[in-house]
């Protein structure tokens, strides 16, 4: 964690150490050098007096001049050849070398004082040599006077400064290096810790703050500060995780399917509802192409529109899965700072609301068609009757009386409908009380006797168990005579409907099972719906409007029963409805 914090102390005291260290050889050298150059200047002024003192004597003698001076001395005639020389004896002074060549000498030989410094030939050594040249009257040069000394006390003290020097940067070098360890420690803990503390907060841990006694300078300055800036992180990112759970929330609990697409259609979001409605995996859609992804054309056709002109657009959306489901689709561009940066649809669900138009639709045109018949049959026979039908004595009659059953099943039909209407629209909430079923049932049979005894059918009433229930009496006995009814009349003549009740449970069932005509297969789901005949022709006949059934059906569903057919054909049909037992 703190591979970077970790070196920074020794680096710095590195650093710091190798800098002065430096700064304090560089110097030293430096005055080392001019101290010599300063020396070197001091002796060789000296020995310029000296030989222009020797230069005055008579007798040019290198002994007596070597002694005189503490120096080798060297007397030169003006072709170079060595005339003296004390540091050499007769013999060594026969072999000497021609001094024309050295620069000092060859200086001197043309008038001018001379000096060089140069490793002798003989000693090995730094010698500093002077050269004077010894003038005669008409100011020719006669001789040279060189001195000469060896450098190494110059040199011993060169060495010794340098050693000083060395010593001295050396030291520095130690306790620079000492200090700044020390400094670099008290600056890097804290720092690491600081870094420590910003690198939890970039892994998310939003809760790490500077601890440690950070002092009173800029390091406290930049704890603190840290950690405001930490307190503020925590603060934003808490606030921005509330509300994104709130959105996700609103998002989740939403009716509506809502989906949303960045600027090159990569789905960012869907949620439950649409998941649910195309059957896709939310988090595989996400990051995904819109088209790959939402699985339905005319859906990811819109998305595409709206991210192509950057302008809203709505569309009725069908889907198939697994019953037809119609939405109302609603797609806005999305912007970020006013520019277009993807597309968010919401798709409500006008399923119902299309439904309910569709069978307002039906209803009226059923309501019509059935209006229809026996208007048209009415107004035929009227025309009949006025066109001389009237005089017709033996058939005006059967006409009058085709008449009077046409407007008495109108009637019929009026009335029903408006039962069904004053049902629908709540204005016949049942009226629950404690009810005998049995005797309800006892009364409702008795007065369809005469009925049934005319067609030849029989009806038969047997029951078991309690039969108190919590119903609406009259509606009840509405239920029970529309299906008695419907049971003698959809039965031939010498059969049988029998009425049957009994206590399943927590329910009351009420059976009404005839030998009829019985219903097709196909048909058993549908009968309950209005205006529904198996066959039309012949159930008009037998003056039925189709509604009965539907009336049945509300009127049990409203006191919380159920109400179900089973039937085979040939051998009959039976309806059952439940109540919820007392
Ligand atoms: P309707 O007034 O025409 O009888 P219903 O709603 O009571 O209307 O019945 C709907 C249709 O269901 C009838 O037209 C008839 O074809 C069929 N149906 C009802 N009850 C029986 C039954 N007991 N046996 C055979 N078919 C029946």
């Amino acid at each position: 964690m703190s591979r970077q914090a970790g070196r920074f102390a020794p680096r710095l005291t590195l650093a710091v150490g190798a800098l002065l260290a430096a700064a304090i050889s560089v110097m030293g050298l430096v005055f080392t050098e001019d101290l010599k150059r300063e020396q070197v200047g001091d002796l060789t002024r000296s020995l310029f007096i000296q030989a222009r003192l020797g230069a005055r004597a008579t007798v040019l003698d290198a002994r007596a001049l070597s002694a005189a001076c503490e120096c080798r001395a060297t007397v030169i005639a003006p072709d170079g050849t060595v005339l003296g020389d004390s540091s050499l004896d007769a013999v060594g002074l026969s072999h000497a070398e021609n001094h024309r060549a050295r620069p000092e000498v060859a200086e001197a030989l043309e008038g001018r004082e001379a000096s060089a410094v140069r490793r002798s030939a003989t000693l090995g050594v730094e010698h500093l040599y002077a050269a004077a040249p010894v003038t005669g009257l008409n100011g020719r040069v006669r001789s040279v006077i060189r001195l000469s000394l060896p450098l190494t006390e110059v040199a011993r003290r060169a060495g010794r400064a340098r050693g000083f020097v060395l010593w001295t940067a050396l030291a520095t070098f130690a306790a620079v290096l000492f200090l700044a360890w020390l400094l670099a420690r008290s600056v890097g803990r804290p720092l690491e810790e600081m870094a420590a503390v910003a690198q939890r907060l970039v892994a998310g841990d939003y809760g790490a703050r500077v601890r440690g006694p950070l002092g009173d300078d800029e390091r406290a300055l930049l704890g603190e500060t840290l950690n405001s800036l930490a307190a503020r992180v925590e603060e934003t990112v808490g606030e921005l995780s509330r509300d994104k759970s709130r959105l996700a929330a609103v998002l989740d609990q939403m009716a509506e399917g809502v989906v949303a697409v960045d600027a090159d259609g990569r789905v960012l979001l869907v949620n439950p509802a649409l998941s649910r409605l195309l059957g896709i995996d939310a988090t595989q859609a996400r990051g995904r192409g819109h088209l790959e992804s939402l699985r339905h054309h005319g859906l990811a056709e819109l998305v595409g529109e709206v991210l192509r002109d950057s302008l809203p657009a709505a569309r009725e959306l069908r889907l198939f899965s697994p019953e037809e489901l119609v939405f109302d689709a609603n797609a806005a561009p999305l912007q970020q700072d006013g520019c277009p940066d993807g597309a968010l649809v919401v798709l409500h669900d006008i399923t119902r609301m299309r439904r309910l138009e569709q069978v307002r639709r039906d209803f009226v045109a059923n309501v019509s068609h059935e209006l229809r018949t026996p208007l048209s049959s009415i107004k035929g026979f009227a025309e009949t009757l006025l066109e001389g039908a009237l005089d017709d004595k033996e058939n005006r009659r059967g006409f009058v009386k085709t008449i009077e059953e046409q407007a008495v099943h109108l009637s019929k039909l009026v009335d029903d409908l408006l039962d069904l209407s004053s049902i629908e629209s709540g204005h016949r909430q049942p009226k629950l009380a404690q009810t005998d079923l049995r005797a309800l049932a006892v009364d409702v049979i008795r007065h369809f006797t005469p009925a049934a005894a005319e067609r030849g059918v029989t009806l038969t009433f047997s029951s078991s168990g309690p039969s108190a229930a919590l119903v609406d009496f009259e509606q009840v006995r509405q239920v029970l005579a529309n299906l008695i009814d419907n049971a003698i009349k959809y039965t031939e003549s010498g059969g049988r409907v029998a009425i049957t009740l009994e206590t399943r449970g927590a329910e009351v069932v009420v059976s009404v099972s005839d030998t009829g005509v019985g219903i097709p297969e196909t048909d058993l789901t549908r009968v309950f719906e209005r205006f529904y005949r198996i066959e039309k022709a012949r159930t008009r006949e037998a003056g039925g409007t189709g509604l009965g059934l539907a009336i049945v059906k509300h009127l049990v569903e409203a006191q919380g029963g159920r109400v179900w057919v089973e039937s085979r054909q040939p051998g009959g049909s039976t309806f059952f409805f439940s109540l919820r037992a007392a």
